[in-house]
């Protein structure tokens, strides 16, 4: 199923949410806030077309990594390698390489930034374009969902 991960407008929270078209408001679980959504069918048979969030349609794709987990394992890996003579950062190597090839995808809204995981769809997201992120960021360019051309 598809999983969304919604940033709240008020505190900056990531709110994890589940398609539901019945369902028209998702809140903070930190601050309260409350902000609309719109899920539709589509949405709960996990395929992204316009975002619940803020309707557009324009999307890239990248790779799930958990900047976190990986700072953590490095760490324990650099303090281990006093005793193990660097063994264990090429250990961490071989884990990074192995957890690398099997990350799976997230598709995020170029406007809203609100994660989506878990999409039916996701070989029809596009991969990141700085330029498209520009208009849409700086001078709130709406692509609806076509590739920039030029
Ligand atoms: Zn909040
Ligand atoms: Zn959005």
């Amino acid at each position: 199923m598809m999983s969304v991960q919604i940033t709240c407008t008020s505190c900056g929270s990531g709110i994890e949410v589940h398609p539901d078209q019945h369902s028209h408001k998702v809140d903070c679980t930190i601050c309260k806030h409350v902000m609309d959504v719109k899920f539709t069918k589509e949405h709960e048979e996990g395929i992204l077309k316009e975002c619940p969030v803020c309707t557009r349609q324009d999307f890239y794709k990248q790779k799930d990594f958990n900047r976190k987990i990986g700072v953590a394992l490095f760490v324990i890996a650099a303090v281990l390698s006093i005793w193990t003579y660097g063994l264990s950062l090429v250990a961490l190597y071989l884990v990074d390489l192995f957890l690398f090839k099997k990350l799976s995808l997230v598709a995020i809204c170029y406007k809203c930034r609100t994660n989506f995981r878990n999409l039916a769809n996701m070989a029809e997201i596009r991969e990141y374009d700085h330029e498209m992120n520009d208009r849409i960021v700086y001078s709130d360019h709406d692509f609806k969902g076509k590739p920039l051309s030029h």
